[in-house]
């Protein structure tokens, strides 16, 4: 018997440990997803993003029980509640994916050091992104700093195929295992604020096949006009691993090899390279981890940013009159999303036009967004603030008018 730990891979489908841990069990798997009590304090929690969790969580448990299974939800330290269940299940081993950031990846370390005082064997798989941040590298074995060539390599690279369609089939787990209520909001003292998309593996496979059937074919004519709501919106799901990021990128290649018309295959790019910016983020975090409390440039750190006040307040609340500014902040507050090419006038504008530090811009997304990803909000934040990995430089700035009258002259 194996344990499965679910941790952002929040799905059935391309999951690589699951399907390792099924392989090497014979379907003999305890699929356990653990919910942290401490984030109820930490100064990134929000809203939306927990909402997004609990409802792909709560699609989660019904995929399980068509498999044949049933998720056993615990909440509390990772650490203690996987010991208490290698314990209660007497599984030989415990498997999950590997998270990028460096918190998970400090627990990944406290897990591997109590499974060996256990005698478990404990696999670590890569499943976040196509590529592991250490297999796209320079020609000197470093990671980049810059994206193009990054984007360059990244394509070169071998891709891994996703694993097989077919449903999976799991025998349950032992019945004396108990499992707590799902997760809801209220658990992290929180109440839904905004009217974020439906989350979960099935809704997210919905709006992938929407979007390749129809919107991709314009993605580079339209990805920018923040009105014509034509990007793919699938950023909640890659968050929280309701799609699985080699599927995405299968199906790009495919149509890039198959689709004739030119047009079609270019926006089809475009778009691939927009993933390729995640993984660029995601290796940047990887490598950098104190991207998180520093400006990836070090001449740019101990900048001396305004103190916020009134000005902060007016950017939270969409109220500074600058209007696709507010209007892109009152998107978030409405619908814990707001378009790329907004993300980017908003956040030019805090720390730019207000001479606001980036951090404050930071924190604020992550309480908001539903899509919340601590590697590509940071940096997109140190990209638009001019401190960042390949940044905008700090003398460009996105003029909130000029902006407006390029990509959405009509004021929509
Ligand atoms: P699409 O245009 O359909 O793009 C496809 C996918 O590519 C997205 O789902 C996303 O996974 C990825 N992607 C697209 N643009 C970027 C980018 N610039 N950087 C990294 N990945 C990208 N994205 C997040 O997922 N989480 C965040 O917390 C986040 N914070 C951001 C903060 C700032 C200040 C900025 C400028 C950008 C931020 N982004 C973040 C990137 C981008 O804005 C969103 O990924 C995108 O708007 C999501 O909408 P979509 O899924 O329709 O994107």
């Amino acid at each position: 018997m194996i344990i499965h730990w679910f941790r952002r891979d929040l799905r059935l489908r391309d999951n690589t440990a699951l399907a390792a841990a099924v392989r090497d069990s014979g379907g003999h798997v305890v699929p356990v997803f653990i919910q942290s009590e401490w984030k109820r304090a930490h100064r990134w929690t929000g809203a939306p993003r927990q909402e997004a969790l609990c409802g792909a969580v709560s699609a989660l448990t019904a995929a399980l029980v068509k498999a044949g299974s049933r998720l056993i939800v615990r909440r509390g330290e990772a650490l203690a509640e996987l010991e208490r269940l290698l314990a209660e299940s007497g599984a030989e081993a415990l498997y999950y994916n590997r998270d990028p950031d460096p918190f998970g990846r400090a627990m990944e370390v406290r897990v591997a050091v109590m499974a060996r005082r256990l005698g478990v064997r404990v696999a670590g798989f890569h499943d976040v992104a196509v590529h592991d941040p250490e297999s796209v590298l320079t020609a000197t074995g470093s990671p980049f700093r810059v994206f193009t060539p990054y984007a360059k390599a990244w394509l070169r690279t071998p891709a891994p195929e996703p694993l097989p369609a077919a449903p999976i089939r799991l025998h349950p787990p032992p019945p004396e295992m108990k499992s707590l209520p799902l997760p809801t909001l209220a658990d992290w003292g929180l109440t839904s604020t905004a009217a974020i998309l439906e989350p979960g593996e099935p809704a997210a496979r919905r709006r992938m096949e929407a979007f390749f059937s129809g919107p991709i074919r314009e993605y580079a004519a339209l990805r920018d006009l923040p009105a014509a709501g034509q990007t793919s919106r699938l950023s909640m799901d890659l968050r929280w691993g309701t799609l699985s990021p080699r599927e995405l990128t299968q199906r790009c290649r495919q149509v890039v090899r198959e689709c004739r018309a030119a047009a079609h295959r270019q926006s089809v790019l475009a778009y691939l390279n927009e993933l390729i910016w995640r993984e660029f983020y995601l290796a940047v975090l990887w490598h950098w981890p104190a991207v998180l409390e520093h400006e990836f440039q070090p001449k740019y750190q101990g900048l001396p940013w305004r103190p916020p006040g009134e000005a902060f307040r007016r950017w939270c609340e969409g109220t500074t009159g600058f209007p696709i500014v507010d209007a892109g902040m009152r998107q978030l507050a409405a619908t814990g999303f707001m378009h790329n090419r907004v993300r980017m006038i908003v956040a030019m504008f805090l720390t730019k036009d207000l001479h606001l530090d980036w951090r404050l811009g930071e924190q604020f997304f992550m309480r908001q967004l539903a899509d919340g990803e601590i590697a590509s909000n940071n940096g997109g934040w140190q990209w638009s603030a001019g401190t960042g990995a390949d940044a905008a430089p700090y003398f460009r700035i996105q003029n909130p008018w000029t902006q407006t009258r390029r990509y959405d002259p009509d004021g929509e």
